[in-house]
């Protein structure tokens, strides 16, 4: 019942000792051997509950044992491959897709945290603030983005993001997200040809509900994946 039982490297475990959670809550106990096990998740889990660590220290983990050499070497970045505005484009090894502005900072902060004197970079981009700004952050490298959709099909649209080495993707608060009309954007991002597919990916999906809609995108997005409810 620690997160030293957790095997999750050096580094990260004392970052999490920084941020003094001594033991997991339900979630992290139960959900972080399963995304570690490398099984696709449906979570239904509350505000509250813990959940971002639940997704961030397994993703976050895994980024760094698979890195710093090969996973981050293989992102594009470094100039050859110009965006639209002839700077370079960013290839994020891990997403967390957020339905808010305020949700999405709240994951980077945790993210930034957590990935603290690793080498993994955390970026965040959202609707409704200066957009230039972001570009520039992403420039400085990006290995897990935390994003609002809408936002981040505008990144792509712009030749600023690719996601042809996402192989971690997670929703969060996706009850939310549908609820506020993002299914389209959702959908785009999730289902285009550069995204590696179901399977290839690992995919976490959390929700506080598990309506019709959201059965039907895990349905979509998910291989075989675990339920877990707390
Ligand atoms: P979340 O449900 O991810 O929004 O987390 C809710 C709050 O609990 C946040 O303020 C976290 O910093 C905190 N938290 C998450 N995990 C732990 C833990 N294992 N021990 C203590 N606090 C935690």
């Amino acid at each position: 019942d620690s997160f030293q039982d957790i095997e999750m490297g050096e580094i990260i475990i004392s970052n999490i000792a920084l941020t003094r959670y001594t033991r997991p809550t339900p979630v992290q106990k139960y959900a972080i051997p399963i995304i570690k096990n490398k099984r696709d998740l449906m979570a239904c889990a509350q505000t509250g509950s813990g959940k971002t660590a639940a997704f961030l220290l397994p993703v976050l983990s895994q980024i760094y044992n698979e890195g710093p050499g090969e996973a981050l070497a293989a992102q594009k970045s470094g100039g050859q491959d110009n965006g639209k505005y002839g700077r370079r484009k960013q290839y994020p090894l891990a997403l967390v897709l957020a339905p808010t502005r305020e949700l999405a900072l709240q994951i980077y902060e945790e993210a930034r945290k957590f990935a603290y004197r690793s080498r993994v970079r955390p970026c965040v981009v959202y609707g409704g603030a200066d957009i230039g700004q972001q570009i520039r952050d992403l420039e400085r490298g990006c290995h897990l983005l935390v994003a609002t959709p809408g936002r981040l099909v505008d990144m792509m649209e712009r030749g600023k993001i690719g996601l042809d080495y996402c192989n971690y993707l997670v929703l969060d608060e996706a009850d939310r997200m549908l609820d506020m009309g993002f299914e389209p954007q959702i959908r785009r991002i999730v289902e285009q040809d550069t995204m590696p597919p179901k399977g290839i990916r690992q995919t976490m999906m959390f929700s506080a509900t598990f309506p019709k809609e959201i059965q039907i995108l895990a349905r979509d997005f998910l291989e075989e994946y675990i339920f877990l409810a707390v």
